[in-house]
Parts: structure tokens; C-alpha cells; sequence
């Protein structure tokens, strides 16, 4: 990179990549030479859309006090702000005396926008934002077919990113030491608690928030699980999968460290899991590509599809309330943790669609509200694949079968019995069909102790072939 003159600091502003290890603008920050501001908005462009009990904020915030008691450690300090990010990012670049902003590249529609704004504000100021990749080893139009067009088919798109993957691209960052680089703390504004910033404090987490979460998160993964990832991954009711999505989505672990890891490792469960991060570079590379995915379907001849949309029906399903307990189980464990096992994603979102004949965009944006690894690319693209609309879908004609799914998945019932406790006597036959069941436990009332169930799977099914067959 070309020097630049010495002046004050160097502005680094951290968004969705909350720690200090192997973070590439950081990394550039700091070989800048000039003394580091870290700097963190609670963009009010977005806070101002989400409800106070978001849970996202609270994993945000106690993310950035981690990143604060280190920065504080090593001589300097977060500097926290609240408002709109493109206003706010110039004028402390001003204030400060930075020459250059240093960030990691957000690829989503909102923040390429904000990121222009504030590029060219900068830009009338003599100050520059320098943007690097670290949210994805591949980004933007890295990799392309041979014909030079995006992939929107996944299998040749992760045979490309594996051909092209070399040790270099998922080799973690050597940071500069940050003592002796950091501004000092002199004025800098203490950070807002959550109720300044309009948000309940945060509920016990499942997932503890940070770099040190993470770590302890991924740790737990690579010793326990990851040999075994292939053949567990699919069951809700065991504990088989990474639940590291929360920190991909914030940036609490770097994406760099964990394809290495994998690659290295190279066993059926590790190359399995890797496969899983390809499918959140392809739907990053889709959303950049396609930005107008985000609201509408990539398949043209589902754009307008006649959904009856019924209100009643689309909020038995987003309480766990449709009869259909390992449907109900999923919405259950959703509304109650902000997390919801892959598999159950795609048999609740192909339920709202297939059976309730709900518009796949109302079931995308509550998941939006709850999820705490909400992430718009990775959303999108299972709702528009669950919905048959993506580009690399389910055909709309493979439609999951509630009750089958459910004694495939979660066998034992023991998934079910987790979350719908009202059904923890029914035996391991009939818990996953009740309304079908020879014998219910004695006292039990279905109808009353749990909801029948809202819709016949076959009748629904039936109608949501004509639907999407007239297409
Ligand atoms: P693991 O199985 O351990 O996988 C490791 C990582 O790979 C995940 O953390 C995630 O970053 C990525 N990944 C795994 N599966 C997928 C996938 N199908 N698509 C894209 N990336 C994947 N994932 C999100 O991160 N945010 C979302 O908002 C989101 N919404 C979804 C909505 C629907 C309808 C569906 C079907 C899937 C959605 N996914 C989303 C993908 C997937 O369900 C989650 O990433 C996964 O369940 C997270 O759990 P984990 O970290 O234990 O995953």
C-alpha cells in the first residue's frame, strides 16, 4: 500500500467483525505507523428498525466491552458513538485528525450504500476509507464460471472455490503487537449502556458473546464434534453441528481460522462442515451479485405468486401453535433462544410456504426478527430455496412431509420434548403425529392440552403444487 502522511490516527471502525486477532483492517490500521482509534456506531439507521428486545444488540454490546477491556489493556479505548454512521464516521474522522478510515468490507445492500456515502464524504475531506476483505475468503467476483458470469449453481461454484483455495487465502493474519499503537484514551465517550440506546438489558445468552466465546465455542467443535459433523448434523436433538454461525455473522471469529482448520483436518466430518462455509460464500456472492434478491424471487416466474397469506394461520406458526410438533418445536426453540437447527430451518420455512401457502418474504422477515445469526445473504438464500424460488432450489414439486421429517429427524421425540413439554408423555410413535395416535396418555386432550393440527398435510400439498405449477 502507498504511505500516506503522518497526521493523528488512523480511524479503525469495527461493524460486523467485533475482535482484535487476525482482523485484516485492523492489521492494516495498526502497519499504518499513526497511533489506532478504534471506533464502533450503534448505527441508528438500523437500531431505529429493530425492537427493544432485539437480542442482537446484546450480544453486539457485551461482544464490544471484551474488545474494550483489551484495547484498554493495551493503552487505548473504544470509541462508541450513536446516530447515523455516515454522518458520524467523517465527522470523527475530522475531529480526530484521521487521514484514512480503515474497515472490512460489508457486502450487504444497506452497508455498500452507507459505505459509498461515507467513501465519497471522506474523499471531500482529503480522507480516504481504505476497505479490505476479511468476512469471506472469496468475495464479490473472485471467482466467477469460465464464462465470466456469477455461479448460481452451488456444486460447480464449490468445486471453483475449492480448485482456487491455496494455503494462502485461509492463513490467519500476524497482527502488530497493539501496545504502544493505540491512541490514548483522552476523551474518549464512555460507552452507552443498553438502555441509553432504547434496549432491554440482555437475556442470559445461550452463546457466550466475544473473541473469547468464540474461541471457547469452536475449541468445544473441533475436539467433540467435527470427526462426526457428517452424520450428526442433521438431527435437532443431538448435539452435532458448530452453533458457531452467531460469531461468523458478528465477526467474533475469523472465517480465515476456521477454513484452515478444516482444510487441514480434511476428514469426512471436517470437509463436510467446509462445505457448509462454501454455502455462505455462494449466497454472499448471490446477494452481491443479484442485490434484488433481498426482495423479490431470484426465479422470475415466482414473483408474483397468488399466496392466500392467512394471518391466523402464519401466526400458529410463528408461536409453535400449528399442530405439528416438530414444526411447533422449531418456532418454539426460535422464539425462545434465537437459534434454530439448520434442518428444522428448512422443514419449517418449506411448512410456511408449502403448507400454509404463506409468501416465503413473511416467514424470511421473522426469522430476521429473531435470529441471532440473522445474516441477509445466508437468510435469503435458505427462504428462496426452501420456497423453490432460488436459483439453486428445491424443485417446488419435493415438498417435506412434516410428520415423516420429524420421525427421520428426531426419532426419540427427543427434540420435541425440549421445547413442547406439553407432549413430553406421549410415547416415541405418537409424539410426532398426535392427531393420528391409537392411544394418548391419560388426562391428555388433544385440542386442548396442544392444537390439533391447523392444515391437512396432503390437502395443502395438493394445493401448493397447482400453485406453484401454474407458474
Ligand atoms: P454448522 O452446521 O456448524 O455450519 C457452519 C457454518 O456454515 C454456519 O455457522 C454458517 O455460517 C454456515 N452455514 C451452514 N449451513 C448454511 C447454509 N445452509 N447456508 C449458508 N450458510 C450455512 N444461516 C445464517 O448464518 N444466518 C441466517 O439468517 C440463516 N437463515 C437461514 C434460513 C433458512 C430458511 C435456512 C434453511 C437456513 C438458514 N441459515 C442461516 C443457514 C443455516 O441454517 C445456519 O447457518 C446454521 O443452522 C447455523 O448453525 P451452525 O453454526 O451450528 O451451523
Amino acid at each position: 500500500m502507498t504511505s500516506l502522511p503522518m497526521s493523528k490516527v488512523s480511524l479503525y471502525w469495527l461493524r460486523r467483525d467485533l475482535r482484535l486477532e487476525d482482523n485484516h483492517a485492523l492489521q492494516q490500521a495498526l502497519a499504518s505507523g499513526r497511533p489506532v482509534q478504534c471506533v464502533f456506531v450503534f448505527d441508528s439507521n438500523i437500531l431505529d428498525t429493530l425492537s427493544p428486545a432485539d437480542r442482537r444488540i446484546g450480544f453486539i454490546w457485551q461482544s464490544l466491552q471484551e474488545v474494550q477491556t483489551s484495547l484498554r489493556a493495551a493503552g487505548g479505548d473504544l470509541w462508541c458513538a450513536t446516530g447515523p454512521a455516515q454522518d458520524i464516521i467523517p465527522r470523527l474522522a475530522a475531529q480526530l485528525d484521521a487521514e484514512a478510515v480503515y474497515v472490512n468490507e460489508d457486502y450487504e445492500p444497506y452497508a455498500r450504500q452507507r459505505d459509498q456515502v461515507v467513501a465519497q464524504t471522506l474523499a471531500t475531506m482529503g480522507k480516504s476509507l481504505l476497505s479490505y476483505k476479511d468476512q469471506v475468503i472469496f468475495a464479490r467476483d473472485e471467482l466467477l464460471t469460465s464464462s465470466g458470469k456469477p455461479f448460481t449453481v452451488f456444486t460447480p461454484y464449490c468445486n471453483a472455490w475449492l480448485k482456487r483455495l491455496s494455503p494462502q487465502h485461509s492463513q490467519s493474519l500476524t497482527m502488530p503487537s497493539l501496545a504502544g499503537r493505540l491512541r490514548p484514551p483522552a476523551g474518549t465517550p464512555a460507552m452507552p449502556d443498553l438502555a441509553e440506546l432504547g434496549f432491554a438489558q440482555a437475556e442470559p445468552c445461550l452463546l457466550t458473546p466475544g473473541a473469547s466465546g468464540a474461541q471457547e465455542r469452536f475449541a468445544d467443535f473441533c475436539q467433540q464434534r467435527i470427526q462426526r459433523y457428517h452424520q450428526q448434523r442433521d438431527y435437532p436433538g443431538v448435539k452435532g453441528v458448530s452453533y458457531l454461525s452467531t460469531h461468523l455473522r458478528f465477526g467474533t471469529i475469523s472465517i480465515r481460522q476456521l477454513v484452515q482448520f478444516a482444510s487441514f483436518d480434511g476428514g469426512e466430518g471436517a470437509m463436510c462442515w467446509l462445505k457448509e462455509l462454501i454455502w455462505r460464500e455462494f449466497y454472499q456472492q448471490l446477494l452481491w451479485h443479484f442485490p434484488n434478491i433481498a426482495a423479490h424471487s431470484f426465479k422470475p416466474q415466482y414473483r408474483d405468486l397468488p399466496f392466500p397469506n392467512r394471518q391466523d394461520w402464519l401466526e400458529s406458526w410463528q408461536k409453535g401453535l400449528s399442530g405439528y410438533p416438530l414444526i411447533d418445536a422449531a418456532m418454539r426453540q426460535l422464539n425462545q433462544t434465537g437459534y434454530m437447527h439448520n434442518r428444522l430451518r428448512m422443514i419449517a420455512a418449506s411448512f410456511l410456504v408449502k403448507d400454509l401457502l404463506i409468501d416465503w418474504r413473511l416467514g424470511e422477515r421473522y426469522f430476521a426478527e429473531k435470529l441471532l445469526d440473522f445474516d441477509l445473504a445466508s437468510n435469503n438464500g435458505g427462504w428462496q430455496w426452501a420456497a423453490s424460488t432460488g436459483c439453486d432450489a428445491q424443485p417446488y414439486f419435493r415438498i417435506f412431509n412434516p410428520v415423516t421429517q420429524s420421525q427421520k429427524f428426531d426419532p426419540d421425540g427427543r427434540f420435541i420434548r425440549r421445547y413442547v413439554p406439553e407432549l413430553a408423555a406421549l410415547s416415541d410413535q405418537a409424539i410426532h403425529a398426535p392427531w393420528q395416535a391409537k392411544a394418548l396418555p391419560e388426562g391428555f386432550v388433544l385440542g386442548r392440552d396442544y392444537p390439533r393440527p391447523i392444515v391437512d398435510h396432503a390437502e395443502q400439498r395438493q394445493l401448493a403444487l397447482a400453485l406453484f405449477g401454474k407458474q
